[in-house]
């Protein structure tokens, strides 16, 4: 019996029990069995364990593989249903990391734009000429422009209309990459603004 590390019993009642308490196996075996008690932010059951004091959660589903099948750790989750709140066992597998990305894909589910991780966890990007912090020299900045070196030059001189925004290091010239998103936007701004006129 696998037990996760959980207490066996929590007030007088196996946790095993407790946690069979919260699903709601009316449907009957082959139906979903969804969680009844509380959820996370994506729909995912709750299952709360641990001693007076201590908020220790569970995902419910993950839950009821492990004590279905005495497995711990695996990597993922499979669901035949696609419905997060379910718990039926039968509806559930462990799976690798590569069978749930190939899935979400399939169901169209695959983060992109603003809800990608590189929008949401900007942090999560490996450090490089991407990196908002990032310093680039001018055939850098020249190539992700997609604009020769020398209009780069033209709009670093002073008394130019658009500047670019140039940190000079030394004698070097740097551009920031957070500073150039900036640029970009306010220029599309513009373009945007002068075709509203
Ligand atoms: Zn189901």
């Amino acid at each position: 019996m696998v037990t996760c590390g959980l207490r066996l019993r929590w007030r007088g009642m196996p946790i095993i029990d407790r946690f069979w308490s919260y699903v709601d196996i009316t449907g009957g075996p082959d139906a979903c069995w969804p969680w009844t008690a509380g959820t996370d932010k994506d729909g995912y059951g709750k299952f709360q364990h641990g001693g007076k004091g201590e908020q220790l959660h569970v995902r419910a589903h993950r839950f009821a593989l492990e004590i279905t099948t005495g497995k711990t750790g695996a990597t993922g989750m499979h669901w035949k249903c696609d419905n997060p709140p379910c718990c039926n066992p039968t509806h559930l597998r462990w799976s690798t990391q590569t069978e749930n990305r190939a899935d979400c894909t399939a169901k169209g589910r695959d983060a992109k734009g603003d809800r990608s991780g590189k929008r949401t966890h900007p942090e999560s990007v490996p450090r490089g000429s991407a990196h908002p912090a990032a310093l680039l020299t001018v055939p850098e900045v020249a190539a992700f422009l997609h604009v020769p070196t020398s209009w780069v030059y033209d709009h670093v001189r002073p008394g130019c209309s658009n500047p670019l925004p140039v940190i000079k290091i030394g004698k070097y010239l740097r551009f920031q990459m957070s500073d150039l998103a900036v640029y970009i936007d306010s220029l599309a701004t513009n373009a945007r603004r002068n075709k509203d006129l």
